[in-house]
């Protein structure tokens, strides 16, 4: 599961309302373009500036079997950029913290002597927000819990309060990625009690919004539909450091929910597939071409697993019987 570029961390849920995304085009959370600080623009970037300033060739709509689903509506070539997207929230793992090795707000690799820092003056600003309050609070005991358990996602909860409380964020920002069904297995985990009851104790400044529903239910809600942000190789070097940190499990830059991206249903033969290339914002490319009207699908797990480890993992973690045709098939 650690080899590869994307690794869902858990099964979108199809049965919020769509009306939320009729928007969806025109919201910041797709972004349009992340390269204006080039110096020198080639023809072909020139190129990808207009793919990219243009709509997405894609609509969201419902399946057949799987709820809703994401579609093209025109024919797409091999290797094309379908669309970017920005994260709802994001956040740099531990390893990247403990590093100093990435922007705290976009993940962009960077160096520096401290943990939170920045790669640039419009990083810090877009950051300062949530940061002003998360600097307000002691999160020792929190940060300390979270270590010694190995979780991941509360930390995307906290920068999520923070970003609440700053008025950066709506309280009901992931409501659209809703479970179908919270089990109260899911409810009453020790730990997540316990990290609500951290959260809470953080938070001496009251907020009436953020209250212990609200934290379960976005804990659940990012814990199904995180994706762990690991950069795609750029050279030979970046390759071997991948390859041993992948052996390490520590090959994410960080967490990231995002809104488009959750909303694509699982193939272990996709046609799509999402990469990042600099930073936190998702970019989801064709694997190959793809007609007017198909599907647009990406691989949760590592699709180089067989089908017996597939179906496995897939029922696990993510509670689905895979039908895809590589399934269906029996490869
Ligand atoms: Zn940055
Ligand atoms: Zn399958």
């Amino acid at each position: 599961m650690t080899a590869i570029a994307a690794v869902r961390c858990g099964r979108l849920q199809l049965k919020s309302s769509l009306c939320k995304l009729q928007n969806w085009s025109s919201s910041s959370l797709l972004s349009s373009r992340s390269f204006s600080d080039s110096a020198s623009v080639t023809t072909e970037s020139q190129k990808q500036q207009i793919q990219e300033a243009s709509p997405p060739p894609i609509r969201v709509g419902f399946t057949e079997s799987a709820g809703r689903g994401v579609f093209a509506t025109r024919s797409i070539k091999s290797g094309e950029l379908v669309h970017t997207a920005k994260p709802i929230v994001s956040h740099p793992s531990f390893s990247s913290l403990q590093n100093h090795n990435v922007c705290y707000f976009c993940l962009k690799k960077i160096s520096s002597q401290h943990a939170v820092s920045f790669c640039s003056s419009q990083c810090r600003d877009q950051a300062q927000a949530f940061y002003d309050i998360e600097r307000k609070v002691s999160w020792a005991a929190f940060d300390d819990y979270c270590r010694n358990k190995g979780l991941k996602y509360p930390h995307l909860v906290k920068r999520l309060a923070c970003m609440v409380i700053s008025g950066v964020a709506s309280a009901d920002c992931l409501d659209i990625l809703q479970p179908a069904s919270l089990s109260s297995e899911m409810l009453y985990e020790p730990y997540l009690l316990q990290v609500n009851n951290l959260l809470r104790d953080c938070f001496t400044l009251t907020c009436p919004v953020l209250t212990k529903k609200w934290y379960t239910n976005v804990l659940a809600r990012i814990r199904i539909n995180a994706f762990r942000v690991e950069l795609a190789c750029g050279s030979y070097e970046d390759l071997l450091s991948s390859a041993v940190a992948c052996v390490n499990s520590e090959a994410a830059i960080g967490n990231a929910v995002y809104l488009l991206p959750s909303l694509y249903n699982h193939d272990c033969d996709p046609n799509t597939h999402i990469i990042w290339i600099e930073n936190v914002d998702a970019r989801l490319k064709a694997l190959r071409d793809i007609d007017e009207g198909e599907e647009l699908r990406i691989c949760y797990i590592d699709a180089s697993m067989d089908h017996n480890a597939r179906q496995a993992l897939l029922s696990a973690g993510f509670g689905f019987q895979c039908c895809c045709l590589r399934c269906l098939s029996g490869d």
